[in-house]
């Protein structure tokens, strides 16, 4: 009986002392500060992926340093040009596909989607528990492997970063390629842990440039190729020097040298073409779960005909399918689950035109990413065009969702209300108007819609010189070209010039 009291009490002792502790430490490590963490999940190229990792030989594969890169592809191709200019075109392939194994060949993954031994990017995770509007955890990773890979670690590393700062849940911003990764992780691990998700120019339903270069479809089109130059410019943000390369750009084009140089190059991807794919692209990026998330839909099963084989690479596949039907496929499923719980805000930029080298370059994008992928829906007309006139919403909610320039029916998408559009928003390029346009979303205890702000309507004209967003005007692309100062007079100044010596030469000539 003794025993037994004494056991009581010491129980007793041991709960009523321990107890209040335990309690006191657990109040004070949770925070009151009333702001979920953020956990920003960067691009691709996040993480870097080094060969030889901590050794003496260790190399970033990727991304490489520029400087040695350019070096070697000078050393490497330059001796080869001869050889193309006598229409040599095998001994010049053998120049450039060995370039380009060796500087990316090491990049490649076996056939269950493995990398190779010692070819890795380091993972990091939170340290300390600083959080803020500032202060965001940088989650990188390496971007060749299976999304699911990452979704795995971004777990994790929530879980760590709950604990760090005395938070329950955390806030997620997804720019570019993090879209994949943290769809991935919606779909496995859900919302409990999630009070935000912003998207960036994702490519959450895929970019057409992998699922065209996925199926051979290579095409370099020359007015695309000159709006691609032209549209990058702005992002230089210095006007003269702005002006100089955009007015050398229309010259050359107006000068035909473009066309001429295109010329030149045609044979070149005739006869290399199928060389490059079976000897660079397939058994390196071929292998690369990350690379084949961004093929969309309409795209993937043609391009694993292409690029995969069904008895090498099973287990390769078997991962590309398990991404590609359970989270791609299902986006739309996904993120409105999502956002029974989390607040969504999904944002897509447009009008920029998108890389010169596939047969989709009429798709409007923000210059990487189509529209219609990173928007989860959205009808778009082709770039710089706008809908066929009569052409009306193709979801009737009741309301508005179509851009005031006609050429984005925003009725589609998986969340309309929650869907913005950022016209000339070039890929993940940002300034201080989106800062504080992230910040609301962030530091905001409700979702907000596309008519809870003035300031924020689904559509908007990105402004970089003032750092903020003005309303998309109701004009066509031309006549948003003669609004543009900056350009205006450098180019005409330009390309007067240029007509002058033109019909010099033509007078000289021709006649
Ligand atoms: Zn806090």
């Amino acid at each position: 009986m003794k025993k037994v009291i004494s056991v009581v009490l010491s129980l007793v002792m041991v709960f009523g002392f321990v107890l209040p502790v335990f309690a006191e430490e657990v109040t004070d490590k949770s925070c009151d500060c009333g702001f979920n963490p953020v956990i920003y999940v960067a691009a691709l190229g996040s993480g870097t992926v080094y060969e030889n990792y901590g050794t003496d030989e260790e190399k970033a594969l990727f991304r490489p340093e520029t400087g040695p890169l350019v070096a070697e592809a000078v050393s490497v191709i330059l001796p080869a040009l001869p050889a193309l200019l006598a229409g040599d075109y095998d001994t010049f392939g053998d120049a450039l596909i060995g370039f380009v194994n060796s500087a990316f060949g090491g990049l490649a993954l076996d056939g269950d989607g493995n990398s190779k031994e010692g070819v890795y990017a380091p993972e990091e995770y939170p340290e300390t528990g600083d959080h803020g509007i500032e202060h965001s955890f940088y989650f990188g990773y390496d971007f060749r492997l299976d999304p699911y890979t990452h979704a795995d670690r971004l777990h994790k590393t929530i879980q760590l970063m709950k604990e760090l700062t005395g938070h329950d849940k955390v806030q997620l911003k997804a720019s570019s390629m993090g879209g994949v990764v943290t769809m991935a992780y919606l779909e496995r691990y859900g919302t409990d842990d999630i009070e935000t998700v912003i998207f960036q120019n994702c490519p959450i339903q895929g970019t057409a440039v992998a699922g065209e270069l996925f199926c051979r479809k290579f095409e370099i089109n020359k007015d695309a190729l000159v709006n691609y130059a032209l549209d990058a410019i702005p992002a230089l943000e210095q006007d003269f020097f702005q002006g100089f390369l955009y007015g050398l750009a229309t010259a050359l084009d107006d000068l035909g040298v473009w066309s001429t140089l295109l010329t030149l190059v045609d044979p070149i991807v005739e006869n290399l073409l199928d060389r490059v794919y079976d000897e660079a692209l397939i058994p390196i990026f071929g292998t690369l779960p990350g690379i084949w998330s961004f093929v969309p839909d309409e795209y993937y099963e043609e391009a694993k005909t292409v690029m995969v084989n069904e008895e090498t690479q099973a287990g390769l596949i078997e991962k590309l399918d398990n991404y590609h039907y359970n989270v791609q496929a299902k986006a739309p499923e996904i993120l409105r689950e999502a956002n029974k719980t989390a607040k969504i805000y999904i944002v897509a930029g447009y009008d920029i035109q998108r890389t010169p080298l596939v047969s989709a370059y009429m798709n409007t994008s923000d210059g990487t990413v189509d529209t219609k992928y990173a928007s989860v829906g959205a009808v778009t007309a082709d770039i710089r065009s706008t809908f066929p006139q009569g052409y009306s919403q193709a979801v009737n909610d009741g309301h508005n969702h179509i851009s005031p320039d006609f050429c984005i029916d925003a009725s589609t998408c998986a969340l309309p209300e929650q869907t913005w559009f950022i016209k000339d928003m070039l890929h993940c390029t940002t300034h201080e108007g989106h800062d504080k346009f992230y910040e609301k979303m962030l530091t905001g205890d409700e979702q907000f819609y596309i008519d809870t702000y003035e300031e924020y309507p689904q559509f908007m004209q990105n402004n970089i010189p003032d750092q903020t967003f003005n309303k998309v005007e109701n004009l066509s692309a031309t006549e948003l070209f003669k609004k543009q100062p900056n350009f205006t007079n450098f180019v005409m100044m330009l390309r007067s010039f240029i007509n002058v010596i033109k019909s010099f030469f033509a007078g000289l000539f021709v006649k």
